[in-house]
């Protein structure tokens, strides 16, 4: 990111919907914009594969579950927040993760341009090369503003996605056990 460049862009997007760029109120916008993007779109130029720590499992052969994990998105098709909270759980074989990791991973990917079945996705896939466990179960239940906001049917409604792996595509038992403890 070129936070002069970007400065100037947020400026001429101000002009171009109708405002004064040069109005009070407006005229430190651009760079409390380029500041914030700093944040929205950290994820960027992060590997979560190369920054978080696998641990050997020293016998835990039950479902590891984190739960109500925060997260904040935005949406690609139009540039405006998704938000919600994700529900990650894992069967361990040889490896486990610090718990504390699962946010940091969530917050990687979702401090993009996303979209919610990709970051669900993402999530998944990357827990599964880390750790190679008996499986995998990622839900996420988010709020999108641009169904809310753009005054689309359903604004109340919160979309629901889910990646699964291993046993917790292949095991009714597993899976339900999983979606049963997150509830
Ligand atoms: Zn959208």
């Amino acid at each position: 990111m070129n936070p002069e460049n970007l400065q100037k862009l947020i400026g001429r997007l101000i002009a171009e919907i109708g405002e004064d760029p040069k109005r009070e109120g407006l005229l430190n916008t651009p760079e409390r914009v380029v500041r914030s993007f700093a944040k929205l779109y950290g994820g960027y130029g992060q590997d979560p594969k190369k920054l978080i720590k696998v641990f050997t499992n020293e016998g835990c052969d039950e479902m590891i579950i984190a739960k109500d994990i925060d997260f904040f998105s935005t949406c690609e098709h139009h540039i405006l927040p998704f938000f919600g909270r994700a529900y990650i759980g894992y069967l361990p074989n040889d490896k486990i993760i610090g718990l504390s990791k699962l946010p940091r991973m969530v917050e990687i990917f979702a401090r993009r341009l996303q979209n919610q079945e990709r970051l669900t996705k993402q999530i998944a896939d990357t827990l599964n090369e880390l750790l190679q466990p008996k499986g995998v179960g990622v839900v996420l239940r988010a709020q999108h503003l641009c169904m809310k906001a753009r005054g689309v049917e359903k604004q109340n409604s919160e979309i629901i996605t889910s990646a699964f792996t291993g046993l917790f595509k292949s095991n009714l038992n597993t899976r339900s056990e999983f979606l049963n403890l997150i509830r």
